[in-house]
């Protein structure tokens, strides 16, 4: 394909992109804003799937620590019978530091399990208080969607379209330039990758070409970037767009007008005389 029709093509593309880019405009911040409740809810879960599971380990806790109450309690039973059966008092001294042993592990217990129901209180709290803003987001959610739905739905078809024409268009261009086209568009901010030459600037970052630089887009033979910003660059008779001819031309063809009749005058003697 000559360069001239893969320029073509290329602005055709950007044409098409553009007025994509124009419909995506029209949903404004609403992909985003669903984009942010539909994360927000996602990291909100996992938060109540975390407490949740707190709660689970506070509540595994508390049932072993009763667990273990009840095997202490049973051995100060074990430890007072045998008590009664003592034979001296060194039997007698071991068996009271037993049952007192026994006793502050029961209270050591019975403290943890104060503590963790505190803390199964406090995360209950946490999970319910969580569980609130995820019902106020999901709500939120679901209006922000429908709101977008809406719209999508109108412009869907027009979309469709458009969307179309991008791939017809994109099988033409040889696919590093298609490359390279993509990633300048990328990094451009208004979306164009190529541009056409505005009153000798770049019409994608407004800074002055070079007359040679302008000569060489205007032959159509090389693929010419700005050498500002890197758009690929376009004659916009090529293009197809009509330019207004600023004032500077209006006085260059009065200039010439006026050389012409002085010419005709010239011209005219000789004749009169002949
Ligand atoms: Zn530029």
């Amino acid at each position: 394909m000559p360069v001239e029709e893969r320029l073509k093509t290329l602005y055709q593309l950007q044409a098409t992109l553009s007025a994509i880019d124009e419909k995506r405009a029209l949903r404004g911040e609403l992909p985003l804003e669903v984009q942010d409740l539909e994360d927000e809810i996602e990291g909100l879960t996992t938060r109540v799937e975390k407490i949740q599971a707190d709660i689970n380990e506070y509540e595994r806790a508390v049932s072993q620590k009763k667990g273990e109450i009840e095997t202490a309690k049973a051995s100060v039973e074990r430890y007072k019978t045998q008590l009664d059966e003592v034979k001296n008092n060194r039997e007698y001294d071991t068996l009271s530091k037993e049952i007192e042993f026994q006793s502050l592990e029961i209270e050591l217990c019975n403290k943890k399990i104060k503590e963790a129901t505190f803390k199964i209180e406090e995360k209950k709290g946490e999970l319910a208080q969580n569980q609130e803003i995820i019902d106020d987001r999901r709500q939120a959610l679901e209006v922000k969607k429908s709101e977008l739905d809406e719209i999508m739905e109108e412009t869907r078809t027009e979309e469709e379209k458009l969307k179309q024409k991008v791939k017809e268009l994109e099988v033409k261009i040889e696919p590093r330039l298609l490359t390279s086209f993509k990633r300048i568009r990328k990094n451009a901010r208004n979306g164009l990758g190529i541009v056409y030459v505005q009153r000798d600037a770049c019409g994608g970052c407004f800074n002055k070409i070079p007359p040679q630089r302008q000569l060489d887009i205007k032959m159509h033979k090389k693929i010419i970037v700005c050498e500002y910003c890197g758009r690929i660059m376009i004659d916009p008779e090529l293009a197809g767009v009509k330019i207004e001819k600023p004032v500077v031309e209006e006085k260059k063809t009065r200039k010439r007008a006026i050389r012409k009749t002085v010419k005709k005058t010239d011209d005219e003697v000789p004749e009169t005389e002949a």
